[in-house]
């Protein structure tokens, strides 16, 4: 794939599901069709992992549960070479450790199921807009010594590429347009989240703690992303 050729048309709404039941697979695959995205639907992560490799997808709808390799190895599969699509995770289990594990490795939501429908589509709709081309912060930016090309989903620092979940790099995004302003945590979950429920917003922290891992030079004295004490967060630029 060339990475410096932006997306367009179909492939900016094309979703790959990863689901060993058929029926729920076909479930998954109706929905998405009906919302409008174009939809290509495996039954395990060999093959998901050879999907994402021949083409593009705006978003990979993974189920955790599957025969052979997990949903968990395919996310740390696709993190470790670099591949920044955006992953919702489905999971079966209730246990908030699994959650947070998917999470780790670089799983950008979650649902558990059983899942209503609308709230799965939410998550899907909150991660593929990204994927407009138009939208503020499409440009390339710096922060410090990091490079930011949008365009093509790549973050360096000095020269070498950082590996950001997509979430991460949204967070990024979103702070960087609104350099210089304090950016409270509700928005944040809003916005780059696309949540409505403002339970959460200790999720914010966690990520924001993340990001900072990956483009601060000392992340526990923050030179770019600053904490506002009862407000939120601030990049500095
Ligand atoms: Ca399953």
């Amino acid at each position: 794939m060339n990475l410096a050729a932006p997306v367009r048309g179909d492939e900016a709404r094309h979703v790959l599901v990863i689901e060993d039941e058929p029926q729920m697979r076909s479930m998954l695959t109706d929905n998405l069709e009906f919302e409008g995205y174009r939809v290509t639907a495996v039954a395990s992560g060999e093959e998901a992992l050879q999907e994402v490799e021949s083409r593009h997808y705006a978003l990979l709808l993974l189920d955790l549960m599957l025969p052979g390799m997990s949903g968990f190895d395919v996310c740390q599969q696709l993190r470790a070479r670099g591949r920044h699509v955006p992953i919702v995770v489905l999971t079966a289990r209730t246990q908030e450790q699994d959650r947070i594990r998917g999470l780790d490795l670089g799983a950008d939501d979650y649902v558990s199921k059983p899942f209503s429908v609308s709230e799965l589509l939410a998550r899907v709709r909150a991660l593929v807009r990204r994927d407009d081309w138009h939208s503020p912060g499409s440009d390339e930016f710096t922060v410090g010594d990091i490079v930011v090309k949008p365009r093509q989903r790549l973050v360096l620092r000095k020269g070498r590429r950082v590996a950001l979940s997509a979430r991460e790099f949204e967070l990024l995004r979103y702070l960087y347009v609104h350099r210089n302003e304090v950016v409270s945590r509700e928005q944040l979950l809003r916005d780059v989240w696309g949540y409505s429920q403002l339970s959460v917003t200790r999720t914010v922290d966690n990520y924001v703690a993340k990001l900072r891992t990956h483009i601060e030079p000392r992340p526990h004295e923050p030179r770019y992303i600053i904490t506002v004490h009862g407000s939120g967060y601030q990049l500095l630029a």
